[in-house]
């Protein structure tokens, strides 16, 4: 099968791989109905993150069982499926408390931006729709197995309630995807922080009411000026650099939590910044197992369209080109037809 790796910062190719089969009892075989490059796949591509061996890339699934280990019970061939990048039992300890993004059998999904896949502990990670969905919602539920999900963990951290006053730094995939998450939690104010214009006009069909274009300092000073010079009540952080990191703590006021989902890049605090700044911070790899059944419930419902965050579509085979388009934000998100 066509499958893609990455050997070094910018090289990344499809190229034929063997095909998985099971390795563990607690295995699934997964047949994609579509794949996707992810924001943090760019962090190796860019050389942030050092490439020992080449790596067998993509971590967003849905698709059709075509195959389970003689130990999952839940999970059978034939059916529709989304799981999380995060391998989880469900059943641990930090699973029961809806942290499966911690659980004691975590492991990071790999190898997906190929047509098939190895799902480990299937019974755990997976969720099973009632029948096959319709192709046009497969963008969605694809959505939601991570950048969905991580939007929606960083407003959940967050703690976005009715009524209250958003800002989400950062109009990638994930931001915008925050966005949405805090409009269905009922946010009456969602302040984007974007200079890009294609993003700033998803971004308002999403759910944002308000767009700050300036960064740092100046930006942090217009949020000041729409909220009486209070700040927000809630805070998505959805980038993971010391300056995002920085504009999201200043954004938030007193009393306040921010969601940080963006991987911390050269990130550092001082202690008594953090201390006198009186600010919760909640973050992470985003436990997407404990929000699909409701994510992908909504997806199914359409209730919400969070495929709307893919703005380009190419074939398995040209996932260089998809790479390049990211890294050099040509695209938002790109979808990769299997
Ligand atoms: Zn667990």
């Amino acid at each position: 099968m066509l499958a893609t790796m990455m050997y070094g910062a910018g090289d990344v190719r499809a190229e034929e791989r063997p095909e998985p089969g099971i390795l563990k009892p607690t295995d699934a075989i997964i047949r994609l109905s579509a794949s996707c490059i992810c924001g943090s796949d760019l962090w190796p591509y860019r050389g942030s993150n050092p490439i020992a061996e080449p790596l067998a890339m993509g971590h967003e699934y849905c698709g059709i069982v075509v195959e389970v280990g003689s130990e999952v019970k839940s999970i059978r061939p034939g059916q529709f499926v989304v799981g999380s990048f995060c391998i989880s039992d469900n059943t641990c300890p930090h699973c029961q408390y809806g942290f499966q993004s911690s659980c004691e059998q975590r492991e990071f999904m790999t190898g997906a931006q190929a047509p098939l896949v190895r799902v480990p502990l299937a019974d755990g990670t997976l969720v099973a729709t009632k029948e096959i969905p319709s192709d046009d919602l497969v963008p969605g539920l694809l959505a939601a197995s991570d950048v969905l999900g991580t939007g929606w963990y960083a407003a959940d951290a967050a703690r976005v309630q009715p009524g209250c006053t958003v800002v989400v730094v950062g109009d990638g995939a994930v931001g915008l995807m925050g966005v949405l998450s805090a409009r269905q939690m009922g946010a009456a104010r969602i302040i984007a922080m974007s200079r890009h214009e294609a993003r700033q006009e998803l971004a308002l069909e999403l759910g944002a009411t308000d767009i700050i274009a300036e960064r740092g300092d100046a930006g942090v000073a217009q949020l000041k000026k729409m909220t009486r010079n209070v700040g927000a009540d809630a805070v998505l952080e959805c980038v993971g650099t010391s300056e995002s990191m920085m504009q999201a703590l200043d954004c938030a006021r007193p009393g306040s939590m921010i969601g940080y989902v963006g991987v911390p890049h050269g990130v550092e605090f001082d202690g008594q910044q953090l201390f006198f700044a009186q600010k919760g911070m909640l973050g992470g790899p985003a436990p997407v197992r404990r929000f699909l059944p409701h994510l992908m419930d909504l997806v199914l419902t359409r209730r919400i369209n969070p495929g709307r965050v893919f703005d380009l579509e190419l074939p398995l085979a040209d996932v260089a080109q998809g790479y390049r388009a990211m890294d050099r934000r040509e695209a938002i998100k790109v979808l990769l037809r299997i």
